[in-house]
């Protein structure tokens, strides 16, 4: 938790309230010696249903006693997200990029399905340290992780821009989930939530590109949530080159905590794989995919295959539908459930890799 001032300081060194996931609340009141039900008001007001007027200011949580709302306002700044811009594609989806505290904006996307249902796409970082070749994010390099209260406020932009409650929700926009494991897990508490967000755990995701440590975590946690990995290539030198990042985490190793996670939670991790032509796409590429995809046992993981995007500058190119298609089908052939993931919002590069802006 970063030190929050209880004596008042220059307002413009406050840290916000943001920052802070439900623990991190109750911890603050503690600190301001206030009784604990004190948090879960201050959470409602945060990230329970949306007020009619944007919250923008403690003096508006008119349950609590001034006093407290003028200590609050001492000791943390309320920054409501700010709608930067607003992108609308063909197929209905959004991007949205949302302003952050200090000057940083990170990428959004909402994607609607039937009459009711809506999936949000949010980001947990501005930027990402990992650098993959192939990801318009990675490219960037890291500006900053952010808060719990930042990953549930993008929510929050969507669904009032769409009026209609956020169904689900993956942490699959711009950065690395599990380099920045403790907020993201305090946001899906949050969305979880019955009294604040109302997710079921099951429909929320994480995407990770494989951080072993993180994997393990999750594999821990008490909650149903549900876990995607971005394995790109079963073939070591490959993934190496695709994503420079990860070269020290070995696939041999990401494949034990997989099947760690799936024994623990009894829940099977989906793989995403990027197809790249002339990359990852030939006949021991398909082999090792199968391989790995096999699990252990008679565990076999589903692989999305995900047709790439084209990065601004990027030099890689999609394979060609056929050889997408075919890909599928051997899979399919070996027992390894596959599908192929139809890009959404390509048109506004809202599309998987293709979250550029940070500011
Ligand atoms: N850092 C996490 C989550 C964010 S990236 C991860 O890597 O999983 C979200 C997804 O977009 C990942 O599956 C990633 O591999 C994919 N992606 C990155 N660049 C892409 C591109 N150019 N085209 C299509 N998908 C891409
Ligand atoms: Fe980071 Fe994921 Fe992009 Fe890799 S694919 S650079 S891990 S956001």
């Amino acid at each position: 938790m970063p030190e929050f001032p209880t004596d008042g300081q220059a307002a413009s060194r406050l840290p916000s309230i943001k920052s802070l996931d439900k623990g991190g609340l109750r911890t603050l009141m503690e600190r301001l010696g206030q009784p604990a039900y004190r948090a879960r008001q201050v959470a409602a007001w945060l990230y329970g249903t949306a007020p009619a007027v944007p919250l923008t200011s403690f003096e508006q949580m008119t349950d609590l006693p001034r006093s407290l709302r003028e200590r609050l306002a001492a000791t943390c700044t309320l920054d409501a997200p700010q709608i930067l811009r607003r992108q609308d594609s063909r197929d209905g989806s959004r991007k949205y990029l949302v302003q952050l505290a200090g000057g940083n904006a990170v990428e959004t996307v909402a994607i609607p399905a039937g009459h009711d249902r809506l999936t949000v796409c949010f980001s947990t970082q501005a930027g990402c340290a990992l650098g993959c070749v192939f990801c318009a994010t990675g490219q960037a390099g890291l500006v900053r992780s952010l808060g719990a209260g930042e990953m549930v406020d993008q929510l929050r932009v969507a669904s009032e821009d769409f009026g209609l409650r956020v169904t689900n929700a993956v942490a699959m926009g711009q950065g690395e989930p599990f380099a920045n494991y403790n907020a993201v897990l305090g946001a899906l508490r949050l969305l979880n939530d019955e009294r604040l967000g109302g997710i079921g755990a099951r429909r929320l995701t994480v995407s990770t590109c494989g951080l072993l440590d993180g994997i393990r975590r999750f594999a821990e946690e008490p909650e149903q949530f549900t876990l995607a990995v971005s394995l790109h290539s079963a073939v070591q030198a490959t993934r190496d080159r695709l994503m420079p990042g990860l070269a020290s985490q070995p696939l041999t190793e990401l494949r034990e905590e997989l099947a760690y996670y799936a024994a623990s939670s009894g829940r099977r991790p989906s793989l995403e794989y990027l197809l790249i032509d002339g990359v990852n796409d030939t006949p021991e590429e398909l082999e090792a995919l199968i391989g790995f995809a096999r699990g252990q046992g008679a565990l076999n993981y589903h692989v999305n295959l995900i047709v790439l995007n084209k990065t601004a500058g990027g030099r890689l190119e999609p394979s060609p539908p056929e050889r997408l298609q075919a890909f599928a089908n051997s899979l399919l052939q070996a027992r390894v459930n596959a599908t192929i993931r139809a890009s959404r919002g390509a048109d506004i590069q809202a599309a998987c890799g293709q979250l550029a802006e940070v500011v």
